[in-house]
């Protein structure tokens, strides 16, 4: 970090392109490229003048006020290739060297400007493709996430120390206030619990769903396809097997980006049944977190319906298609979701039923680095509460919460290894 470092912060393509200074020679850097007078005190814009004669704004950050907490210049520039290329040769020359991929949020964590968590926030907000994404990624970045992990995280110290301290002077102050401590860590469960039973939603928001659409041949899955994507991608004929191959749409349903993959051309399928369900040939079958089961409500579940059906295997959501036409007289297959492809009865709710969770909750979501450490410090602030409740001495209760306190630890990353830092920021690209 003795280094003072640059790299654009602007993806190429702009009229205008930011390029940043960090580090202790920040200024002089900049100084030498640009002819700007030494500024002071606060943040400082100035109109400047670059070695590379393009033109632009400098803002100078001083030590602490700056996104990675070191001394910092960003210069604003015209946005091409050559004239951003042009201005970072001109800094390396004048004594920066090339930032790595994620150095400036690496410095910005290692100078505390930010915990781990809230690395992984300026990460994802910049990845951001959808406004629940964008949503969870700002939860992130302001620190919701690492305030709940930081409750949970001071109440085991506080519990530890309890625990020291009657150990050390028990004469003076006594046994540890057992029921006060488990219900300290009643509560603290509860927080890691809430914040974990919203890992699929997590999941669901970050990378996506995926919903497989099978059923026999023209029961109705390129139009459930069309209709649910609201286009006429898939080709919809009444003959059966026209879709030969696997037909994809991607809709964004409530802010969740969901795949539907219409696995048509099960016409041959059929014939092979038994094969199918040996071989579970079907990639999409088994990648989809979803599979979308169709029949023909208007003929009833079928033999055929069954024996694919059973092929499949694994879990489905059945629908009951076409039910504008008349079908009165036929049962529904229990459990299965009457829709009609064409009229688009029953779409709405099928579709609600992929997205598990209300736009309007602010319960930040764990992402899959944090998750596992979650359920790891959930399970040790359970032990070290049952020791509490039980005969077991104190001791054991001390080892758990020493244990939940360093792994609440690695996902701020007050006790990550460099190891797990690293590989946090290795995602990043350069310029974060
Ligand atoms: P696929 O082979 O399963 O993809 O079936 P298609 O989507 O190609 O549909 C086969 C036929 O059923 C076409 O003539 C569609 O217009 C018709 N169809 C599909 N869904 C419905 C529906 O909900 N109601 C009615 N009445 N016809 C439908």
């Amino acid at each position: 970090m003795s280094d003072t470092i640059v790299a654009p912060i602007t993806a190429l393509g702009g009229a205008v392109a930011l390029v940043r200074i960090s580090g202790p020679r920040a200024l002089d850097v900049a100084q030498a490229v640009a002819n700007a007078a030494s500024p002071s005190g606060s943040a400082q814009v100035k109109r400047v003048r670059y070695t590379t004669n393009d033109d632009g704004l400098a803002t100078f950050f001083p030590d602490g006020k700056s996104f990675t907490g070191e001394p910092t210049v960003e210069l604003s520039c015209h946005g091409s290739q050559a004239s951003v290329e042009a201005l970072v040769s001109v800094c390396i020359e004048s004594g920066a060297r090339p930032a790595e991929p994620g150095e400036f949020s690496y410095r910005a964590f290692m100078n505390g400007k930010m915990d781990l968590s809230q690395a992984e926030g300026v990460r994802d907000t910049v990845a951001a493709q959808t406004e629940l994404q964008l949503k969870q990624a700002n939860l992130m970045r302001d620190g919701k996430f690492r305030n709940e992990v930081r409750i949970v995280r001071e109440t085991c110290i506080a519990q530890l120390a309890a625990i020291d301290a009657s150990t050390d002077f028990s004469e003076e102050i006594g046994e540890v206030d057992l029921p006060k401590a488990s219900s300290e860590l009643c509560l603290a469960e509860a927080r890691l619990k809430a914040l974990l039973s919203s890992v699929e939603s997590a999941r669901a928001i970050r990378d996506g769903v995926t919903v497989a659409i099978v059923g026999r041949p023209n029961v109705g899955k390129s139009s459930l396809l069309n209709a649910v994507s609201g286009r006429d991608r898939a080709i919809v004929t009444d003959i059966p097997g026209t879709t030969r191959d696997t037909l994809e749409e991607v809709v964004n349903v409530h802010g969740v980006v969901v795949r539907f993959i219409d696995t048509a051309g099960l016409r041959e399928a059929l014939d092979m049944v038994e094969r199918l369900g040996v071989e579970r040939s079907f990639e999409a079958l088994e990648n989809a977190h979803h599979v979308w089961f169709v029949y023909d409500s208007s003929t009833g579940w079928t033999p055929e319906d069954e024996a694919l059906c059973r092929a499949i295997q694994g879990s489905a959501t059945y629908i009951a298609n076409k039910i504008d036409l008349d079908s009165t007289s036929i049962d529904l297959k229990e459990g299965a979701i009457p829709v009609s492809a064409v009229t688009g009865a029953g779409i709405a709710d099928l579709l609600l039923a992929l997205v598990p969770f209300t736009e309007g909750s602010e319960v930040p979501l764990p992402n899959q680095r944090q998750a596992p450490l979650l359920a790891r410090a959930l399970e040790a602030v359970t032990a070290a509460k049952e020791t509490f409740c039980g005969p077991i001495p104190t001791a054991v209760a001390a080892t758990e919460l020493m244990a939940a306190i360093r792994i609440l630890g690695e996902i701020t990353g007050e006790t990550a290894s460099p190891d797990m830092i690293e590989r946090v920021f290795h995602d990043f690209c350069i310029g974060k």
